[in-house]
């Protein structure tokens, strides 16, 4: 999927996850903070591409760099899998309270929209043709549907023009579904 796509599904699916799992307190830096978080948390993920580049960046002959490309140079590696949805939200929930003030936000609320956002990614991503490492270092990949070929090709014309609008159409049809409760976390917000 491409990160145009994932933005969009981690915040139908933040949306979605608050409406069922209102909070109970919301002021308006942790609102914010949270929508923002849940995208940065499903762009965390294609960060192993980003790495993929910086290996690449090292001298071809660094041995560093051949050691840490033959471990991660496939697309899809470690931030795809459940030690890595793990590790991350240890990490997360350790950095988290020292690099923000609670005293002006939830940083349980902005960890949990991070994960959200993290795992609508993979949620995502198992609906494409790679399918997820999610038993990694295991080679094993998952997907749905099982079957590989049913699944979308990344990038192309489907995914563009009808998984991309049929998030915002749902997101739509949510809201619109959802009036109710989802009015009520924003008078958190005002009360
Ligand atoms: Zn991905």
């Amino acid at each position: 999927m491409t990160a145009r796509t994932h933005d969009a599904f981690a915040f139908a699916s933040l949306v979605t996850f608050a409406a069922f799992f209102p909070p109970e307190n919301l002021n308006l830096t942790t609102l914010v903070v949270s929508v923002i978080g849940a995208d940065v948390g499903a762009l965390l993920p294609d960060l192993d591409q980003a790495g993929n580049r910086l290996w690449e960046m090292l001298p071809s002959g660094h041995n560093l760099g051949r050691i840490f490309r033959r471990i991660f140079y496939k697309h899809r590696t470690l931030t795809h899998s459940l030690i890595g949805v793990f590790a991350i939200y240890k990490l997360l929930e350790f950095v988290l309270p020292l690099v923000l003030n609670s005293g002006f936000l939830n940083t349980k609320i902005v960890l949990a929209s991070i994960m959200i956002g993290y795992l609508s990614h993979l949620l995502a991503d198992s609906l494409t043709e790679e399918g997820l490492p999610l038993l990694f270092p295991l080679n094993i990949s998952f997907g749905i549907p099982p079957i590989r070929k049913m699944r979308i090709k990344t990038g192309k014309w489907f995914e563009n023009f009808v998984v991309y609008p049929v998030i915002w159409i749902y997101l739509i049809w949510f809201i619109h579904l959802n009036q109710a409760s989802l009015t009520n976390i924003l008078r958190l917000v005002v009360k």
